[in-house]
């Protein structure tokens, strides 16, 4: 039986020890563990695989102690560690996905993403999102200096705040006809995603939306195990 853990959303900071220890001691609790699907905005920040910041090393630290017990790891990019890369991931063996991606969960192939590309209302985040995943912005910016983009990845965050302060609650949920689409081109009855800090089991017309919550004082996850998904939300 497959034992699998489905998080993201944790917002990773050096002002975030509190929630890294709370990961570390969830992890150990849950004992052995076949996959951990990391889903997106792992980190609120990521400004290259050269990084050499202490958090990079601390969480690659306790991946590593995961990995070395047999889990496989696999990595999705948030809107906030987009330029995560396979370099890093390489330090503790994990695999990165793309945006999209099908994998057998509880018996059934489920479509798994961050969930930015979900909300399409979001124009305005959807125009920087394709600017900063184009090859060009993105070489461009991986050859500044680490101060230099530190600066940038600052500057960024307190942008986006102010977007999102700025914007109707609805622009940052998920548009329901861009979910439709995006389950029938995959063909699958399942989607988990995150992204919107809203953890709830959506039940749509035979099919399951299951939006995974972000951590702060409490952490989130999806568990699979013995063929059955469970969304569930411990103290940290
Ligand atoms: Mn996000």
């Amino acid at each position: 039986m497959t034992h699998s853990l489905f998080i993201s959303d944790l917002h990773l900071s050096e002002d975030t020890r509190r929630i890294e220890q709370g990961l570390t001691t969830f992890l150990e609790k849950e004992g052995d563990l076949d996959r951990l699907f990391l889903l997106g905005d792992i980190f609120e920040a990521w400004i290259g695989d050269d990084d050499d910041g202490p958090l990079a090393r601390r969480f690659a630290d306790i991946m590593k102690r995961l990995a070395d017990t047999g889990t496989d790891i696999y990595f999705t990019r948030g809107n906030r560690d987009f330029l995560v890369g396979q370099t890093y991931l390489n330090e503790f063996g994990a695999e990165l996905l793309g945006d999209m991606v099908c994998k057998e969960v509880a018996g059934e192939s489920t479509l798994l993403m961050h969930g930015d590309l979900l909300c399409s209302d979001d124009v305005d985040y959807l125009a920087f999102r394709a600017i900063a995943h184009n090859p060009e912005w993105q070489a461009d910016m991986l050859g500044k200096s680490l101060v230099e983009r530190r600066e940038l990845a600052k500057h960024l965050r307190a942008m986006s705040k102010e977007a999102a302060s700025n914007k109707a609650e609805d622009i940052m949920d998920v548009n329901d006809d861009t979910v439709r689409t995006m389950m029938a081109e995959h063909g699958v009855s399942r989607l988990i995603h995150g992204h919107t800090h809203r953890p709830f089991r959506h039940t749509l017309k035979d099919a399951e939306r299951i939006v995974l919550g972000d951590w702060n004082t409490t952490g989130w996850c999806l568990r699979e195990r013995d063929e059955t998904l469970e969304l569930i939300e411990f103290e940290l």
